[in-house]
């Protein structure tokens, strides 16, 4: 018994059936699989029975080695722009959906990453390594634990198999759970091969089962209202997830068009990267040497990838081009109104000063922390020490010393530049910062762990050696993100100097 009893095996996905979705084995790894992490709280919640998924049975299934009862598992096929470049095909090359499950409205799709080759590996393994395995795994449960849309990572598995990449390493399977992994890729590969009766009856399966509040019931006949709704969604659902992804430093690093969810989630975790130290122009993916996808980049790349979306909705929508132009219009202020906000409340801004005036401070304070490559979880972090600073300035020194006594004080004393700067910036956050937003409520919103290259860099070398206890403690960390541990405070510490020179590439 995999489901507890109020859990339905469905096959809502699978019975989209060609083109849509083919019927595709997972191919078993030669030696027995591990279970390195299992996620049992997300188990439970949809529908999972725990004490059966953790054992040799289930984490067969879990690795691919076994199906799960009932159900052929299944890939399906997209496109997309990589790197601004449109591939006329792609699809889950290493991503196979294992089950579907139904819990009341809650409906999740269970896939695997890493089980073998598909129709659409492009003469590629169809594998993961362990090492983008734990990397995935991290990832998915850290931003859900800031609040980010993502999809989730329930179980990673590992063999001593061989996976060739730069060098030979081990073989990993993570299964990931999400409501869709549709992405904009698919939409535009049933575009792009003139398959436009598909590609509505797609979309009408897609939007009536995740948007209904948008689905009009004349759909079959006229489509158009429908999607232009969703459209709207989307663009202000990826507006929303690219300033969240800013507000704690987070860098994708392959915001190619088959990388960016239907549902506005976080999907495909690779070369990402969590700012350290504050750059804009930070580049987390070693492959990409233009920095075309640069913290600073993102939110731009978001608008340019919902262009390429609409384009592909175009032959469904009359090729009304001035509609679609008018939605995508929307984005850059849609942008900057999420962003602004999470800045302004990760510093408490005071509402009543006006919206021109706090955007300037945290124009300000972003410049600041960018000039002096500040890290950027300890600045925001260190934030809460500060306690009732009214304006008045006499109290600038009172302040600057409880800022320095905080645990995360970013800045480095003896450094004039810095402690001028410092000081400067405190004296007019004293003047805008609202007394009741401030303190230890900041806590809840500045993380204090983030998912670190270098931790994540530690995590991986022992567990490729069997010792899954830092691993462990990471996720201990990351999963509690606001919550300062007593015995987790290396983890908060920033980068030290050879993490600087990571490199971090599209190999996986
Ligand atoms: P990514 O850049 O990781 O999103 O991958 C781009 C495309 O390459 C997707 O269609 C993947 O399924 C496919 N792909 C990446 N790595 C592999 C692999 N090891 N085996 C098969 N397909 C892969
Ligand atoms: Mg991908």
């Amino acid at each position: 018994m995999l489901l507890s009893p109020n859990a339905l095996l469905v096959k809502e996905y699978a019975s989209l059936g060609q083109p849509f979705v083919y019927a595709v084995p997972c191919t078993p790894l030669k030696s027995e699989p591990r279970l390195i992490q299992f996620n049992e709280e997300l188990a439970e919640q949809i529908g999972l029975q725990v004490d059966d998924l953790c054992t040799n049975q289930g984490i067969a299934i879990l690795t691919g080695q076994q199906t799960w009862p009932g159900y052929d598992s299944i890939a399906s096929i997209y496109c997309g722009h990589q790197f601004g470049v449109f591939v006329p095909q792609l699809g889950d090359g290493r991503a196979i959906v294992i089950t579907e499950i139904r819990k009341g409205a809650d409906y999740k799709q269970l896939q695997l990453k890493g089980a073998g080759p598909t129709p659409f590996s492009r003469r590629a393994d169809g594998r993961a390594v362990l090492r983008s395995s734990i990397r995935e795994f991290v990832a998915s449960e850290a931003l859900h634990a800031l609040g980010i849309p993502t999809t989730r990572a329930l179980s990673l598995t590992a063999t001593p198999d061989p996976v060739f990449r730069e060098t030979t390493e081990m073989a990993a399977v993570v299964c990931r759970v999400s409501e869709s992994f549709l992405r904009f890729g698919h939409v535009e590969y049933f575009s792009h091969t003139n398959q436009h009766q598909e590609l509505l009856q797609l979309l009408d399966w897609h939007i009536e089962r995740h948007h209904s509040e948008l689905y009009a019931d004349d759909f079959e006949n006229n489509p158009a209202p429908t999607l232009i709704n969703w459209l709207k969604w989307l663009t202000q659902a990826t507006a929303k997830l690219m300033a969240q992804w800013q507000s704690v430093g987070f860098c994708h690093g392959v915001m190619n068009t088959d990388n960016m969810s239907l549902m506005g989630l976080t999907i495909d975790y690779g070369p990402y990267g969590f700012l350290d130290k504050f750059d804009v122009d930070h580049i987390c993916n070693h492959s990409d040497t233009h920095g075309r996808y640069s913290y600073r980049n993102q939110p731009r790349i978001g608008h340019w990838n919902l262009y390429v979306l609409a384009s592909a909705l175009m032959p469904l929508l009359h090729n009304d081009r001035e509609t679609l132009q008018t939605i995508l219009d929307e984005y850059p202020q849609q942008f900057q109104r999420e962003h602004n906000a999470l800045f302004a409340a990760k510093m408490g801004l005071n509402k009543q000063v006006s919206e021109e005036k706090q955007n300037e401070f945290i124009e300000y304070t972003l410049q600041m922390l960018h000039e002096h490559k500040l890290d950027m979880t300890r600045f925001f972090r260190s934030l809460s020490a500060l306690q009732a600073p009214h304006a008045d300035h006499s109290n600038l020194d009172k302040q600057f010393a409880l800022w320095q006594k905080s645990s995360t004080f970013p800045w480095v004393l003896g450094d004039e530049s810095q402690v001028e700067s410092a000081r400067a910036w405190l004296g007019q956050w004293m003047v805008i910062a609202d007394n009741n937003l401030i303190g230890e409520k900041l806590n809840q919103i500045n993380p204090i762990a983030i998912a670190r290259n270098h931790l994540l860099q530690e995590a991986i070398a022992a567990c490729e050696k069997g010792d899954d206890h830092v691993l462990k403690r990471l996720l201990q960390a990351v999963c509690k993100p606001y919550l300062e541990q007593p015995d987790l405070m290396d983890l908060y510490q920033a980068a030290p100097e050879w993490a600087q020179h990571l490199e971090i590439s599209c190999s996986s």
